[in-house]
C-alpha cells in the first residue's frame, strides 16, 4: 500500500538557529499525534541539513535535501553529490522543483541523470513537475506533465518506482495563493496514475505515492486530501511555521 506523505519544502529559508527552532516546534506540535501511514519529511538547505537531522531525531520526521548534483564528484564548484548527501544521513531528495527548472535550467535530461545519481546511491527522488498557466489555459497540461515525467522517468525499470515519490506542482499555483481546485488535483493524479500504469502495469502505479503541491495550506488541504489520488502534499509557505505545517499534516 502506498503511503502517505505531507513534506515541507523550506526553499531559500531560514537560517540554522531558524532551522533548529522549527523542527524543533514541529516535533513538538506532532507529539502525542497518531501518523499512521503518514510519513513527515521537512526539507531545509544544505548547510542545515545536519542541524535539522539531529534536532528530529527519535522522532517520525524524515529530513530530504532540495536538490543535489548528478556527477559523484569532482571539479564542479558549489555543488553537492548524492555520496554527500547520504554520508550525513539523508534518505530522499527533492528534484526537478520548479524553481531548479526556471532559475536554474534544469530539463528532464538532466533531472533523468541526477535520477539515477540519486537512486544508485540509494535515495528516494521526490520528483516535481507541472504545467505553467499558459499551458493550462492552453489545456495541454497532461502533455506538459507526461513529458516531463516520462522524460526524466521513464528509463527506469519498474523496481526502481519503489524509491520514486511524484509531485504535481501546477506552477500557477505556487506561492500565488491560488490552489488547484480538489477537483483539478484529483483529475491530474489520477491522469498521472494512469500515465505510469500504461508503462509500468498498476501494480507500480498503485504503489506510486502522487503529492501535490501549490499553496497548500490548513484551510484547503483537508479537501485536497481528501481525494483518492491524492497522496499527500509538498508544502512551499506553509511548512515555514510549525503550527501551521502540523495542522497541514493532521489533515491528512
Ligand atoms: P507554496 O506552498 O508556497 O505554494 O509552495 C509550494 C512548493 O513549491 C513546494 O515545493
Amino acid at each position: 500500500m502506498r503511503s502517505k506523505i505531507v513534506a515541507g519544502n523550506w526553499k531559500m529559508n531560514k537560517n540554522v538557529a531558524e532551522s533548529k527552532a522549527l523542527a524543533e516546534g514541529l516535533v513538538s506540535e506532532l507529539n502525542g499525534v497518531s501518523l499512521d501511514n503518514t510519513r513527515v519529511i521537512v526539507s531545509p538547505t544544505f548547510v542545515n541539513l545536519t542541524t535539522v537531522l539531529a534536532a528530529t531525531e527519535g522522532s517520525a520526521v524524515e529530513v530530504a535535501a532540495q536538490n543535489m548534483h548528478q556527477e559523484a564528484s569532482g571539479a564542479y564548484t558549489g555543488e553537492i553529490s548524492a555520496d554527500m548527501l547520504t554520508s550525513v544521513g539523508i534518505k530522499s531528495v527533492i528534484l526537478g522543483h520548479s524553481e531548479r527548472r526556471e532559475y536554474f535550467g534544469e530539463d528532464e535530461a538532466l533531472l533523468a541523470k541526477k535520477t539515477d545519481a540519486a537512486l544508485a546511491n540509494g535515495l528516494e527522488v521526490i520528483y516535481c513537475f507541472g504545467e505553467v498557466k499558459e499551458e493550462r489555459e492552453a489545456n495541454i497540461q497532461e502533455k506538459v506533465v507526461a513529458e516531463q515525467i516520462s522524460g526524466a522517468l521513464f528509463h527506469l525499470d519498474a523496481a526502481a518506482w519503489s524509491n520514486i515519490v511524484l509531485a504535481y506542482e501546477p506552477v500557477w499555483a505556487i506561492g500565488t495563493g491560488l490552489t488547484a481546485s480538489a477537483e483539478q488535483a484529483q483529475e491530474m493524479h489520477a491522469f498521472i496514475r494512469g500515465f505510469v500504469a500504461d508503462k509500468y502495469g498498476a501494480e507500480v502505479a498503485e504503489n506510486v505515492s502522487i503529492l501535490y503541491g501549490g499553496s497548500c495550506k490548513p484551510s484547503n488541504a483537508e479537501e485536497i486530501f481528501s481525494k483518492p489520488d491524492v497522496d499527500g502534499g509538498l508544502i512551499g509557505g506553509a511548512s515555514l511555521v510549525a503550527a501551521d505545517f502540523a495542522a497541514v499534516i493532521k489533515a491528512i
